[in-house]
């Protein structure tokens, strides 16, 4: 997605190896306009996968998935790190973060993912694919079908985005990104 693109060599820092920090419009600051674009574009991508549900994990995952939802149509779910009170039956999952080298557990009220549902995955970054491991886990253990995996960005040189599409998902990424060092950015295509 070009603008997408542009916008990533425009506002995106490269604070260290390997990782880009897209907070001034994507994580923190949401530039509004360019993530309906972002929600347009993936309710483009997998039209024909007739989704149900969209699921995504808090919290930066929410804006990207609220916007395809409603480009969609259809409710959106998003995985929360901490249990509320309130959470009768959750299904979990284990989720290892490898910038902050520690576990959490995400999880999601039964009541939301049920045996018929079709679901499609968004996120914002896919690197090596543990968060969207956990997202499928719980899929699975819903009883509900994986129908996509949507990344706004996708950092290419690590394991993720082979894993996924190994297990013949259907990825698709906005922006690949081939390298990334504290000076240089690359996309794949
Ligand atoms: P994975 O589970 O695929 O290794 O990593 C996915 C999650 O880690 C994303 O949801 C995102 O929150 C975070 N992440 C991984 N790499 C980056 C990065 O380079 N920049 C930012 N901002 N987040 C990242």
């Amino acid at each position: 997605m070009e603008l997408l693109k542009q916008r990533i060599l425009r506002d995106g820092k490269y604070p260290s190896e390997g990782v880009l920090k897209v907070d001034s419009f994507i994580n923190h600051q949401l530039d509004a306009q360019l993530i309906m674009s972002i929600g347009i574009e993936f309710a483009r991508r997998f039209a024909y996968a007739r989704a149900t549900k969209i699921l995504t994990i808090e919290a930066s995952g929410i804006a990207p998935a609220v916007m395809t939802g409603y480009c969609m149509g259809v409710p959106v779910v998003f995985a929360k790190k901490a249990k509320p009170c309130t959470m009768d039956n959750p299904i979990e999952s284990k989720v290892h973060s490898f910038t902050k080298n520690t576990d959490y557990s995400i999880m999601v009220n039964s009541e939301f993912l049920k045996p018929g549902d079709r679901v499609l995955c968004i996120d914002d970054f896919l690197a090596h694919g543990s968060a969207a491991n956990a997202l499928i886990d719980i899929i699975e253990q819903s009883g509900a079908t994986l129908v996509g995996m949507g990344f706004v960005i996708e950092k290419a040189f690590q394991a993720g985005g082979k894993i996924l599409r190994d297990k013949g998902i259907h990825v698709e990424s906005l922006a690949r990104i081939e390298e990334l060092n504290k000076d240089h950015i690359k996309f794949c295509d």
